[in-house]
Formats: C-alpha cells, structure tokens, sequence
C-alpha cells in the first residue's frame, strides 16, 4: 500500500467523541516506550505524525489519524508505566476498555511488544482480555534490529509458545518489525490493505 495522505483528525478519552465516520479502523497499543510512535511514522512515511517520546505516559488519548481519505489509524495511550496513581490507571482502563467494546469500526489491533523482553503479564493479561471479548488482534515485534537474526527467530518461537502453553490454541498472527531499519512495514501495510479490500 502507498502512503498518499496521512492526517491527524482528532484526540479525545471519550469513545463517543471519536470520528462516525464508518471506515476501517486499526488500533496500536502497547507498553510505553515499546516503539509504537516510531512504529506509528514509520508506516505512515511521516517523521512526526505520532509523537515519539522518551517521556513514558505523554500520549494519553485515542488519538485518529485519518490514511489514504479510506480508513483510520488509531494510537492509543501505552500502558504499564510505573508513574502513574492507581486512581488514573483505572480512568485510562475504563475508556480504553470502553474503546476496545463499543467501537464498531474496529477490525483489527495490533498489540506491540518489544522483541527482546520475555512475556509480561501485563500483556498477556491485555492480550487474553482482548481474545475473550472477541476483538481481532495480531502482534507486532518491535526493535528487531536490536537482536541477530537467530536471537529474533529465538524470542519470537519462545513468545508464541509461551502463548500457546498459556491460554491459546492457535498463535496469532504476527510481523517483525524495526521502525529504524523499516523492517516489516511492507508486510504490515498489506495485511492491512487486504483487510480493507475485503
Ligand atoms: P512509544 O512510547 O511506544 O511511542 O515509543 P517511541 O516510538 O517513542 O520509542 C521509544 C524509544 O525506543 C525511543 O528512544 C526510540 O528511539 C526507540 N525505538 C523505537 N523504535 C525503535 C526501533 O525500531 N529500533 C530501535 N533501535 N529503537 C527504537
């Protein structure tokens, strides 16, 4: 898929507020600083469109980016920083919890993890959550070219048996990816595109 526009429409913590539009929408969450603002500009060719930030917990909304005038790319707060009060956590999970339900244009999420850490709970726990409510999701590995090729096949076999040990049957779908190296942006824009060609 070519890149043609890129445009940012709106940021808001409320569902309600978020573009009616009725065009496919993909999500990117992940923990903060796993790379998804990087992995946000990398895909979308544009250097700033999300904000890439060596502040943990900056980007706080649901902020929509409008692709191609024919869907919305969607970056949503990172979870699991350790700077936040219990009071806020709660107020971050109930509207994103309450994105993830009642936002029908949702077709797929893309969940981020860093490719050279061992599975967190934190994740799995979203992942499973995210599986039990029937919200399509697949992984995305970031920082890739941070590994050696052999090192990257090790995580990744390691992280999806861990999935499969734990509560899944099939793995999911997953990309590598490495917004440096642009790694995995082809494979990620056509998963998209065949989606939307659906
Ligand atoms: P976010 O908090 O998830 O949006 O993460 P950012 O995109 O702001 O990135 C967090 C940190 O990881 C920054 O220092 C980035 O430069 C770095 N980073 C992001 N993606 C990559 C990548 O693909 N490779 C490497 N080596 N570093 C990355």
């Amino acid at each position: 898929m070519k890149i043609k526009s890129a445009d940012f429409i709106i940021s808001n913590s409320d569902v309600a507020k978020c573009p009616n539009e009725p065009i496919p929408e993909y999500a990117f969450i992940g923990r903060s600083n796993v790379g998804k603002s990087s992995l946000i500009n990398m895909l979308t060719d544009r250097k700033n469109l999300a904000k890439t930030s060596g502040r943990p917990g900056k980007t706080q909304l649901i902020n929509h980016f409008k692709i191609n005038d024919n869907w919305f790319l969607v970056d949503l707060p990172g979870y699991g920083y350790a700077r936040v009060s219990k009071k806020d956590k709660k107020t971050f999970q109930k509207y994103i919890t309450d994105y993830f339900l009642q936002r029908q244009q949702l077709v797929c999420s893309f969940i981020l993890i860093d490719i050279r850490h061992k599975p967190q709970a934190i994740d799995l726990e979203f992942m499973q959550w995210i599986g039990e409510n029937g919200i399509p999701f697949a992984i995305v590995f970031t920082k890739a070219d941070k590994l050696k090729p052999l090192a990257i096949q090790r995580h990744v076999t390691e992280y999806l048996e861990h999935l499969l040990n734990d509560v899944w049957e099939e793995a999911p779908q997953y990309f590598i990816t490495s917004s440096s190296k642009k790694l995995g942006r082809d494979e990620l824009l056509a998963y998209i595109d065949a989606i939307n060609q659906e």
